[in-house]
């Protein structure tokens, strides 16, 4: 067979672009070589369709016993009933749950995409707000936390069936005790999605949603540092308030329906080569070290705070608990495109976001969003956040300097030779 050198020269260059620049992309870390490792082997031909055990191939006596490791995992980290670990990714984990849940059509209530919210928690050009009817709780003009009041005000008024928390650019905590208690009072059933700071939560340094939340969702890949996925989880299972029969009659349980949701309802056959280094990402984070880098990011965050202050830039929320945030540019003159397309040019990749209340439309912005586990992963600490906060605003106050620009990209690019990302790694 001919090797084929476009696509690894491709593979090469995508490497060095990552281990060149600063990566600041809120939602993006580097995984262990032994998760990349199990992601790319023989799991990737196996058909397993089912749950381990049961199946509808054969031949699948070891995949069954990966997939039940990454289960037993996720359980003892997050401490909970019940695991999925099949999501293809934390759209589809979302989708799931709303499957197992809802009819077409039936109420759904999340943070608005423009506050911070993800496009799978009602988005209008998302199956969420397509197939079910989105409404939406925002964050507070006056102090950028999230709106409780208003949350009841609307689940109150319009009594949707599921109730969604967790955001993808909101840098502070979640009171899930106060969303349950608004859920129960119309008898809905909450969905927390902490695809961003799941990894921070496996290790108890923000609160917990299990106790509060009937379902849990997120990705694999952001702070949890595993592959590219989803999961879902549960606390405790529980019979579906549906009334959802199974095939003799029997109410179903709700771990039955999930299960259901993900296979057959929305994916064909699991990933097993995902899982597998799923479950790898996930003896990791059982590890001692985990808790180190867990701590590591937030202190990151702080001092990454800390350094925007100095310089003068309105922070939305007035700051982080967790690992990233949102920086409002109106008062810099500069759009949040404007900065992403600067930065770009020094190797210092960020994200343009929308900040609550925007005047801007989605593809301009006024904000930017930034995060560090992935620069914390890399070995970065708080003294070089000040470096990084230097840099950035640097070319922030001076885009159309291109000399400038350059500099800073071969400092940037000398400096993170001290940090190598994958030294053992050939292609
Ligand atoms: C990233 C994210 C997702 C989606 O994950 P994908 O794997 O990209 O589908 C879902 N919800 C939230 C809150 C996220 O931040």
């Amino acid at each position: 067979m001919q090797f084929d050198t476009e696509i690894f020269e491709l593979i090469q260059q995508e490497f060095n672009r990552q281990q060149h620049g600063l990566e600041l992309i809120a939602s993006e870390n580097f995984t262990s070589e032994q998760v990349m490792r199990a992601m790319g082997n023989v799991m990737t031909n196996k058909y397993a369709e089912g749950y381990p055990g049961k199946r509808y191939y054969g031949g699948c006596e070891v995949v069954d016993k990966s997939e039940q490791l990454a289960i037993d995992r996720a359980k003892v980290i997050f401490n909970v009933d019940f695991a999925n670990v099949q999501p293809h990714s934390g759209a589809q984990a979302n989708a799931a749950v709303m499957l197992a849940v809802l009819k077409p059509g039936d109420k759904i209530l999340g943070l608005d995409l423009s506050m911070g919210g993800h496009l799978t928690h009602g988005s209008s050009v998302n199956f969420s707000g397509k197939l079910y009817e989105p409404h939406f709780y925002g964050v507070k003009k006056e102090d950028g936390l999230v709106d409780y009041d208003m949350m009841e005000e609307v689940a109150l008024r319009e009594k949707p069936k599921l109730m969604i928390c967790g955001a993808s650019a909101y840098s502070r905590d979640w009171d899930y005790a106060r969303v349950r208690a608004i859920a129960d009072q119309i008898n809905a059933l909450v969905l927390c999605d902490m695809s961003h700071p799941a990894g921070l939560i496996a290790k108890g340094l923000l609160n917990s949603p299990f106790e509060h939340c009937h379902f849990v969702t997120s990705t694999t890949h952001k702070t949890l540092r595993g592959p590219r996925g989803g999961i879902i989880l549960m606390k405790n299972d529980f019979e579906n308030p549906m009334g959802i029969k199974g095939p003799k009659g029997e109410v179903r349980m709700m771990s039955d329906l999930i299960n259901l949701a993900v296979f057959p309802g929305t994916q064909g056959g699991p990933l097993e080569h995902v899982i597998a280094a799923k479950a790898v990402a996930f003896f990791e984070i059982m590890q001692d070290d985990f808790l180190g880098y867990a701590h590591q990011v937030i202190a990151n965050a702080k001092a990454m705070e800390n350094a925007f202050k100095q310089k003068n830039y309105d922070i939305v929320s007035g700051g982080t608990d967790n690992h990233l945030l949102l920086i409002d540019l109106r008062n810099k003159n500069i759009s949040g495109k404007k900065a992403e397309n600067t930065l770009i040019k020094a190797d210092i990749t960020i994200n343009k976001n929308m900040v609550p209340y925007d005047d801007k439309s989605p593809f301009i912005t006024s904000g930017i969003r930034v995060g560090v586990p992935a620069l914390t992963t890399r070995g970065l600490k708080e003294d070089h956040m000040n470096l990084i906060v230097d840099w950035i605003d640097s070319i922030l106050i001076d885009t159309e300097n291109e000399q400038k620009i350059i500099k800073v990209r071969t400092e940037i690019n000398e400096f993170m030779k001290q940090f190598p990302l994958y030294p053992e790694w050939k292609i």
